[in-house]
């Protein structure tokens, strides 16, 4: 009897946070067409395989391309035309890549102009609206760049991308593309186990975040990026997804629903983070507690140390 009231006094304790199932998420690849697939000649034959995976799970996905990056080589340029051709979004990156901190305001705008002319006969054809986000996510240091960039967002109604379900993918995929070339098959399995852990923990904080924020499960967005690791492991951790009680949405039906929208042209919170670091901020609630656990940071300290334990023998042969 003691036992069933401690059950419901527990069950009583907990915050109310609405769960409906589907939930929603929209899939975003950031750095298109790929750092190391653009220096390794992969580029065009690794957006095949994006592109045939989010067809086989019917993920409406979009891509965010460098403008540098993409006109580097044929393959590169390919690789646009691969996923555009599969149904997918091509969207602005900015032309270099350089965090807008670091740019200065005119210089990182023409950028993302260059980009845009690049991207004009994709617009043309398919009649996307155009979507801008920030590299890093870093939206600037000094009020002026965020009037700049909101004036810039609903002049050319531009939307802003945010980012929900934030990842260290990036982290992983250095080691990845490392122990690929060493042919370390033992390393590369431990590795994709710990990067699809990686991933579901990074869900699991936006979903634990948005109910400290909202009170309830908001459609996310997942950012991850164009590299060898993520158009492997993606199969697997679409699947998951669904098995979750998932539906893949676009980025645009997101930025759509009442959370975003009244922030589809403007910089919620102007340090670079994620959408709900920002609207921790907006809202004056408090994130999750302990340390977030999509950061790099939180890499470092938990993900790393078992990646250096369990793929020793491919770092030792170095
Ligand atoms: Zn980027």
């Amino acid at each position: 009897m003691k036992r069933i009231f401690l059950f419901i006094g527990f069950v009583f304790s907990l915050p109310t946070v609405s769960y409906s199932f589907p939930m929603k998420i929209a899939v975003t690849v950031d750095d298109l067409p790929g750092w190391h697939l653009v220096k390794s000649g992969n580029a065009q034959k690794t957006a095949s395989l994006f592109a045939s995976v989010f067809k086989q799970h019917k993920v409406p996905a979009t891509g965010f391309v460098i403008g540098a990056l993409a006109s580097r080589t044929k393959d590169s340029m390919n690789a646009l035309t691969v996923w555009s051709n599969a149904g997918l979004v091509l969207a602005n990156h900015t032309w270099d890549h350089v965090p807008y901190d670091k740019s200065s305001t005119k210089e990182f705008w023409s950028g993302v102009a260059r980009t845009e002319k690049l991207l004009a006969p994709f617009y043309k054809r398919y009649g996307w609206n155009r979507i801008f986000r920030f590299p890093m996510l870093n939206q600037g240091d000094i009020p002026e760049k965020e009037t700049a960039a909101n004036e810039y967002f609903f002049s050319t109604k531009t939307l802003l991308a945010h980012v929900s379900v934030d990842t260290s993918d990036w982290a992983f995929a250095r080691y990845y593309d490392q122990f690929t070339e060493t042919g370390d098959l033992t390393a590369i399995k431990n590795l994709e186990a710990l990067y699809f852990k990686h991933i579901m923990d990074c869900v699991k904080y936006a979903e634990e975040a948005s109910a400290a924020i909202f009170s309830k499960q908001i459609p996310q967005i997942l950012l991850i990026h164009a590299n060898q690791l993520n158009a492997v492991m993606l199969p697997d951790i679409l699947k998951e997804l669904r098995l979750q009680k998932y539906d893949f949405i676009s980025l645009e039906s997101v930025l759509d629903s009442p959370e975003y929208r009244p922030f589809r042209y403007k910089i919620i919170y102007q340090p670079a983070d994620h959408f709900f670091y920002h609207m921790s901020h907006e809202l004056k609630r408090d994130l999750p507690q302990g340390l977030d656990r999509s950061s790099y940071r939180y890499f470092k300290s938990y993900w790393e140390p078992q990646i250096k334990k369990l793929c020793m023998t491919a770092l030792l042969s170095e």
